[in-house]
């Protein structure tokens, strides 16, 4: 049996164990405009997984008009760490504020490489 790839996201399922992608953000990445996120949480953490995975259909989707850019570019060169979710605050029904950290790496010119022109 293939293992399934664990969330980007990091989300633990009820047995404390990593959900799989297809059971964690992939729902909501596959099929956005059918099942959308349920909350705040599950929205950031399908954008982090949105961004470690360069599905820029659905950050797109999911941006505020007033804040999302024409496109988006990756770049290539960054690592994801990994998610924190530090604190998830549900206001009322429609707003929740969540705190949380999202961990990457771009890579540095290290000392001594070659320059490039
Ligand atoms: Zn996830």
């Amino acid at each position: 049996m293939p293992a399934s790839p664990v969330c980007p996201c990091g989300r633990l399922g009820a047995s404390r164990k990593p959900l799989a992608f297809a059971q964690c953000c992939g729902r909501y990445l596959d099929d956005f405009a059918a099942s959308p996120a349920p909350d705040a949480e599950a929205l950031m953490r399908s954008r982090y997984s949105a961004f470690v995975r360069e599905r820029a259909d659905y950050l797109l989707a999911t941006w505020h008009a007033s804040q999302r850019p024409p496109s988006i570019d990756f770049d290539p060169g960054v690592k994801w760490l990994g998610l924190e979710v530090r604190q998830h605050r549900e206001l009322d029904v429609t707003h929740a504020e969540v705190e949380f950290v999202a961990r990457q790496k771009s890579p540095g010119s290290p000392a001594g490489a070659p320059a490039r022109a």
